[in-house]
């Protein structure tokens, strides 16, 4: 809903999705970003990476609302908030914490899931799953 963008980041949180150390998915918040476990335990645990899937759940988690919620693959915004990313976001996607609303960059709030297959579950065989990392 535009006209009630939130001002300040009040709790920035970040849970990025990696492949051999590459984040191929990136989910950001500017609110409720504390709540960066409740996202990021499911999605280890069932292996989703699908962007609207993990979009939903982090709405229902509260990791973010739908004005500042932004989730990203390596190329594009697949859902993005009503505040326009700085340039600044692209150039550190592949750093898991830098969130563009904090100031020296450094988010408190983040996780990082570390899939042992790209693209987690659709293409991942059973063994392969088992090794997914969970860092929170
Ligand atoms: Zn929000």
């Amino acid at each position: 809903m535009k006209g009630s963008i939130p001002k300040s980041a009040d709790t920035p949180g970040i849970v990025a999705l990696t492949f051999k150390g590459e984040v191929f998915l990136k989910i950001t918040c500017a609110c409720g970003g504390e709540f960066h476990t409740r996202l990021a335990l499911p999605l280890g645990l069932d292996k989703v990476s699908d962007a609207d899937e993990v979009y939903k759940i982090a709405l229902q988690d509260g990791f973010g609302c739908k004005q500042c919620l932004v989730v990203s693959d390596a190329r594009d915004n697949l859902y993005e908030g009503d505040e326009k990313l700085p340039a600044s976001y692209w150039e550190n996607l592949q750093d898991p914490q830098y969130h563009p609303g904090v100031k020296g960059g450094a988010v408190e709030h983040f996780s990082i899931i570390d899939y042992p297959v790209k693209g987690g579950k659709k293409d991942a065989s059973k063994e392969n799953l088992a090794d997914t990392k969970v860092t929170a």
